[in-house]
């Protein structure tokens, strides 16, 4: 069950040109006990009506044992977008944020960790959720068997946590991170075009055993649902996503 917190900003870092990590510390003895992959819904100062100051963000970092008071968001710029400009051109360190926790349904059970082949598939700050998840399994020591993160932005300025993905990737087996870009430089290496072609070619015939996790905006999730259930014909058990709107 959630209930309200209040927090502080300790620290902001960019980590693409419209795209920040913010660190959120609650106040008093309060820690927060969540589930990788669930969010927080924060009351931003930007409106007088409750519902229209409301923004839900997806927790980054991978809870801890015990649970901890600091929590990290990966939040981008959205154009003409409230939320986002109070917290890019007003908030700052010290800043209060009052905000409502856990929530969300966008979990994994141990067990569909240790029996599933997990396909992560995100494009931009959608990577949010997957970063808990895949920090908690590892970090856990859980057992697990194939673990897939296609990352899908536009240019290579946008790729949000490559160093920390390529390092787990020569860490853990059976780890594969993969990143797709829509409109990379001539000197890109690494595959182009949409994230959807990369699950499709890796998984033409996909088993039961086979989970799809899909984050980000409705676009990327109707097409990558669309493909998965038709193209790939994956059984609507298989799939899960996180609509960011
Ligand atoms: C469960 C959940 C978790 C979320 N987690 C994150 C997160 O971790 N990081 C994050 O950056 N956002 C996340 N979002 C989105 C976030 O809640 C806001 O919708 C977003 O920050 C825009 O808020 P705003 O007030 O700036 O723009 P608004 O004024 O609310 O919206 C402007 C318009 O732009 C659309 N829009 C906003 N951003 C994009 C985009 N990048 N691509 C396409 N359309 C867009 C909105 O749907 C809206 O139509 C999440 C949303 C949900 C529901």
């Amino acid at each position: 069950m959630w209930k309200w917190y209040n927090s502080k900003i300790i620290k902001i870092e960019s980590i693409a040109p419209t795209t920040k990590r913010f660190w959120l510390q609650i106040e008093g003895d309060e820690t927060l006990d969540f589930k990788a992959g669930q969010f927080v819904t924060m009351d931003l100062p930007i409106a007088e009506k409750r519902l229209k100051r409301w923004r839900s963000y997806s927790i980054a970092s991978a809870p801890s044992h015990p649970a901890s008071n600091v929590l990290e968001f990966c939040i981008v710029r959205a154009e003409a977008g409230a939320g986002t400009r109070y917290l890019f051109d007003e908030a700052a360190v010290d800043t209060n944020i009052r905000f409502k926790a856990p929530d969300g349904n966008f979990i994994l059970t141990d067990a569909r960790i240790a029996e599933k082949n997990l396909v992560f598939i995100c494009t931009g700050t959608g990577v949010a959720p997957f970063r808990s998840m895949i920090h908690d399994i590892l970090q856990r020591g859980l057992p697990y068997q194939n673990l897939h993160l296609i990352f899908g932005t536009r240019t290579e300025a946008g790729i949000l946590y490559q160093k920390e993905f390529e390092d787990l990737q020569s860490k853990y087996p059976n780890f594969k991170y993969e990143v797709v870009l829509s409109r990379p430089q001539p000197t890109w290496n690494g595959r182009r075009g949409y994230v959807h072609a990369a699950y499709m070619e890796a998984y033409p015939n996909p088993t039961a055993e086979t989970d799809f996790w899909i984050c980000g905006w409705s676009k990327m999730i109707d097409e990558a649902v669309e493909h998965l259930l038709l193209d790939l014909k994956c059984a609507k058990s298989q799939i899960h996503y996180e609509l960011y709107g």
